[in-house]
C-alpha cells in the first residue's frame, strides 16, 4: 500500500504519464475484447436456448448480446487503430464496459432466485474479475465498487425478499471491499512494471549513447596515435608498423619492396634565419609535396626532425630511383612561401633476401649520407 503511493507519484510515471495512460487503456481495451466477445456468444445463448421465450430476462439477455457485439466492434477497431492520445471518450468507454459488467450481474442476481447463496456467484465472479482483468485507478474503481454495492444493496430486498437474509449488507460490503483492495494490488504489479521499464529502456539508452560517444573517441584516439601532430601525416610508430607488415609480406610472398629516405638540406639555417614557426611551414609544405607526387599505393610519414620517410610496396629498385627522382625535382621547384627555394636528399634502398628491416633503413640512411656528401639534392643508392 505504500509503496503503491510511492509508486504513484513516482518522477518516472510523471514524466511519461501519456504513454501510461495510453499503455493501460491498450490493456483495457484487450480485457474489453475478450470478455466481449465471449458475453456476446454467452448472452445470445442464453437467451436463445435457456431463458423462458417472452420473458423479461430473455429480453435483458437479448439486449446485453446486442451491447456486448458492440464493446466487441469498437474494441477490435481501437486495437487495430491503436490511438495516438486517450481522451475523456475512451475513459468512459473502458469505465462504462466495466459498470454494464457489474449491471448485468446485478440484473441476473435480482431476476433469478438463487436459494443458496443470497449473493449471486455471477456478481461475486464479476468483482474479482474486475478487479483482476481490468487495471483502474483506485478512485476510478472505488466508484465502480461503491455505485454496483449501493445499488445491490437497495435493489436486492426489493427483488428477493423472500431469501433476504440479516447478512447479505456485511456480505455485499465485505467482497466489494476485498475485490477493490485485489484491484489496488493490480494496479500497483501494473504501475511497478511500467516504472521498471521505463528505467530499463532509459538505461540501455544512456547506455547506448555513452558506448557510441567511447567508440567514437576511440577512433579519435587511434588516429590521433598514428599521425604526427605537425605535418598530419603517419608518424615514427605507424610507419615502423607498415615497414615490419610490408617486410613480412615481401618475405613469405617473395616480392619486392623498397624504402626513399628523405632529408631537407640545410635545414638548420631555416630555423636559424627565419624562426621556429617558418622551419615547421616549410615541413608541412614539404609534406604536401610528397603526399602529392606518390602513389595511391604508396605511404609517407614523418621519420624525424626534418626526415620522411616513403614506403612503396611492389617497387623495383629502379622504379623507387625515378619517384625519388620525381620527388627530388618537385622540391627543387616548388616555390616554398617565406624560404622561396629549398632542396632534400634522397636516400634509397629496395629489399633483398636475406634483409633484416634494420639493414634496409641502414642502407637507405647510407644513401642518404652518401647524397648529402656528394654535394646535397640528389638522389643515391648503396649496395
Ligand atoms: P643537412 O643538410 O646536413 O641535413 O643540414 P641540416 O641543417 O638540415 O641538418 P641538421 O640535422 O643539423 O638540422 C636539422 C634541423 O631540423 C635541426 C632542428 O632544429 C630542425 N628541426 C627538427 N625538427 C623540427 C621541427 O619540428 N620544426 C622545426 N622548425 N625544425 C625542426
Ligand atoms: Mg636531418
Ligand atoms: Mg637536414
Amino acid at each position: 500500500m505504500f509503496s503503491f503511493h510511492k509508486n504513484l507519484f513516482h518522477p518516472v510515471l510523471l514524466q511519461h504519464k501519456q504513454d501510461f495512460f495510453e499503455k493501460r487503456f491498450m490493456h483495457n481495451n484487450l480485457s474489453i475484447l475478450f470478455l466481449s466477445v465471449y458475453l456476446t456468444i454467452e448472452q445470445m445463448y442464453y437467451c436463445l436456448y435457456v431463458r423462458e421465450p417472452g420473458s423479461f430476462i430473455q429480453k435483458v439477455h437479448f439486449f446485453t448480446a446486442i451491447i456486448m457485439l458492440f464493446y466487441a466492434i469498437v474494441s477490435i477497431y481501437i486495437q487495430m487503430k491503436r490511438p495516438l492520445c486517450t481522451s475523456w471518450l475512451h475513459k468512459i468507454y473502458e469505465i462504462s464496459f466495466g459498470f454494464y459488467g457489474f449491471l448485468i450481474a446485478i440484473i441476473r442476481g435480482l431476476l433469478i432466485p438463487n436459494n443458496v447463496f443470497p449473493l449471486p456467484t455471477i456478481y461475486i465472479a464479476v468483482l474479482y474479475g474486475f478487479a483482476v482483468i481490468f487495471c483502474f485507478h483506485p478512485v476510478k474503481s472505488f466508484f465502480v465498487y461503491g455505485l454496483t454495492s449501493a445499488i445491490l444493496i437497495v435493489a436486492f430486498p426489493i427483488f428477493q425478499p423472500t431469501i433476504i437474509q440479516n447478512s447479505y449488507i456485511q456480505d455485499i460490503l465485505s467482497n466489494n471491499i476485498i475485490s477493490w483492495i485485489a484491484s489496488i494490488i493490480n494496479y500497483e504489479k501494473y504501475v511497478k512494471e511500467f516504472i521498471n521499464q521505463k528505467i530499463i529502456n532509459q538505461n540501455n539508452e544512456e547506455l547506448k549513447e555513452k558506448t557510441l560517444q567511447i567508440e567514437k573517441m576511440n577512433e579519435k584516439l587511434k588516429a590521433i596515435s598514428i599521425k604526427d601532430g605537425l605535418t598530419n601525416i603517419y608518424n615514427r610508430r605507424k610507419l615502423d608498423e607498415i615497414l615490419e607488415c610490408e617486410y613480412n609480406r615481401a618475405k613469405r610472398y617473395c616480392r619486392e619492396f623498397s624504402i626513399i629516405l628523405l632529408d631537407l638540406d640545410w635545414f638548420k639555417s631555416v630555423n636559424d634565419t627565419y624562426g621556429h614557426n617558418v622551419g615547421d611551414k616549410v615541413l608541412i609544405e614539404t609534406c604536401k609535396i610528397l603526399k602529392n607526387n606518390i602513389r595511391n599505393s604508396d605511404m609517407v610519414g614523418r621519420w624525424g626532425g626534418e626526415e620522411f620517410l616513403i614506403i612503396c610496396p611492389d617497387t623495383t629498385m629502379q622504379q623507387a630511383l625515378h619517384m625519388a627522382e620525381r620527388l627530388r625535382k618537385a622540391i627543387e621547384t616548388y616555390k616554398f612561401s617565406v624560404v622561396n627555394k629549398r632542396t632534400g636528399s634522397f636516400g634509397v634502398a629496395t629489399y633483398k633476401n636475406r634483409d633484416t628491416i634494420e639493414s634496409l633503413i641502414n642502407r637507405a640512411d647510407k644513401g642518404l649520407y652518401k647524397a648529402k656528401e656528394n654535394g646535397r639534392n640528389r638522389v643515391e643508392i648503396t649496395e
